[in-house]
């Protein structure tokens, strides 16, 4: 469900119109519903009423500052994976003690300063992570509070680039390796063993391999209470996928649903009750954002045609990278001919693209076409590659809208840069 609607023949971001944005702030334009955002996150939310929960948001989805402000607002703690991401939700107001930490590999400045302003705790990889924090953590006297991300060993069928849960993947530790972790953990004094964590991929569709993950966790739940642990926090993980195209995924109620069935029953023998944690971060922003760009040129040949635009796979790189579904409308609708192209950004690789032999209504030059499902991993992964300046950024609620991010400008894209006129204009005899 988003706010995303044609009135009449024109698309509207809420009572927004489309056209209208483009022409005040030019294209490539992301353009956010920020109404679809909040009820994204209110549905996600309510789905685990009832039971002590904490839903942290997976920044990397979508970093932009003022929708990480407007989920902050509404309660929403943060899944991070670097200093960057820590120092992004503290700006927006997620308190510390809402914010967990993940990654395969942190450094040991970022677990300081992660340290520092006391974050719920630490999602860790391995054992030379582990012993890592503690080092980090015993050096400023403190005790760092960790969980290990467990790697349950399902298929969560879904792109091989983000399943993330397989025995050959290079997230968490094995289940098989998760007791004699914990063993170690509990002989390190700066350490608080605080949780247990888990995530097995993203854009999952079918409901088989979040259960079976949990059924998991909760095997090895019980044998760490027999070992003595106290574990306050049960992190689960995000990756509930979207409808980019024909998928079906399930409801956040069935998500969660499914997660407490498998789950039930921890509870009732102990006395300590866990607090439920969730990673959402695609299911939160993915359709409540589009990318607006403008065709700069039509052209057949070979007896294909090509829509050429003026987004590339530098501003939405999913395509090219995952070979991605991405559904593509005109913006104004005129009731042309459907024809089949390829519609193509101006980057110099034949991998930007971002539909191929597409059906789509008669494009001309000069329309604007909208991206839909442009919200996560959209802008996150936006680069500068061909010297392409990332692109602007904008919010609407209701009749209202603003500027999130403005377009980057060449002096911005080269103001970290340095010519060292010694080392370049070096004299005669000097060596290099
Ligand atoms: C990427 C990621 C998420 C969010 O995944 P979505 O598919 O966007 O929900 C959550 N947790 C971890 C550890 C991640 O790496």
């Amino acid at each position: 469900m988003n706010y995303f609607r044609y009135s009449g023949d024109t698309l509207a971001c809420e009572d927004v119109d489309i056209e209208r944005l483009a022409q005040k702030y030019g294209t490539p334009l992301y353009v956010y519903s920020l109404g679809t955002i909040k009820r994204h996150y209110r549905v996600f939310d309510g789905a685990f009423e009832g039971i002590d929960h904490l839903v942290c948001y997976a920044i990397k989805a979508n970093p932009t500052l003022a929708l990480i402000y407007l989920l902050a607002k509404m309660g929403a703690g943060a899944d991070i994976v670097s200093k960057g991401e820590l120092l992004l939700a503290l700006k927006a107001g997620i308190p510390a003690d809402r914010i967990v930490f993940s990654g395969v590999g942190k450094t040991p400045e970022e677990i300081k300063a992660a340290l520092e302003v006391g974050i719920l705790m630490f999602n860790v990889e391995s054992l030379s992570e582990l012993e890592v924090i503690a080092d980090v953590a015993g050096r400023s006297g403190k005790k760092a509070p960790v969980s290990f991300r467990v790697n349950p060993d399902v298929d969560p069928k879904t792109h091989p680039y983000v399943a993330t849960g397989l025995k050959t993947s290079k997230f968490g530790i094995p289940m098989g390796s998760a007791l004699e972790a914990y063993k170690r953990a509990m002989q390190l004094p700066s350490l608080e063993i605080v949780g247990i964590d888990c995530h097995i991929g993203s854009q999952l569709i079918n409901l088989g391999p979040i259960k079976e993950a949990m059924l998991r966790l909760k095997a090895l739940l019980s044998e760490l209470k027999a070992l003595g642990t106290k574990l306050r926090y049960l992190d689960v993980g995000g990756g509930l996928g979207i409808r980019y195209d024909q998928e079906e995924p399930p409801e956040p109620s069935t998500y969660a649903e499914t997660i407490q069935a498998a789950l039930r029953g921890i509870e009732s023998k102990e006395s300590a009750k866990q607090t439920l944690i969730l990673e959402p971060g695609r299911v939160i922003v993915g359709n409540a954002g589009i990318l607006v760009t403008r065709v700069l040129y039509t052209k057949s040949q070979e007896g294909k045609r090509f829509v050429v635009v003026d987004a590339g796979m530098n501003d939405l790189i999913r395509p090219a990278l995952y070979g991605s579904f991405q559904r593509i409308e005109k913006v104004k609708k005129t009731g042309a001919p459907v024809q089949k192209a390829d519609i193509v950004g101006p980057v110099c690789e034949s991998g930007d693209f971002f539909a191929k032999d597409r059906e789509i209504e008669g494009v001309q030059e000069g329309d604007l076409l909208a991206i839909f499902g442009a919200g996560a991993y959209g802008v996150s992964m936006a680069s500068n590659y061909n010297m392409r300046p990332k692109p602007a950024q904008v919010g609407v609620l209701g009749k209202g809208e603003a500027l999130l991010s403005k377009r980057q400008t060449f002096e911005e894209l080269i103001q970290d840069e340095v010519v060292p006129m010694a080392l370049l204009e070096e004299k005669e005899g000097v060596q290099p």
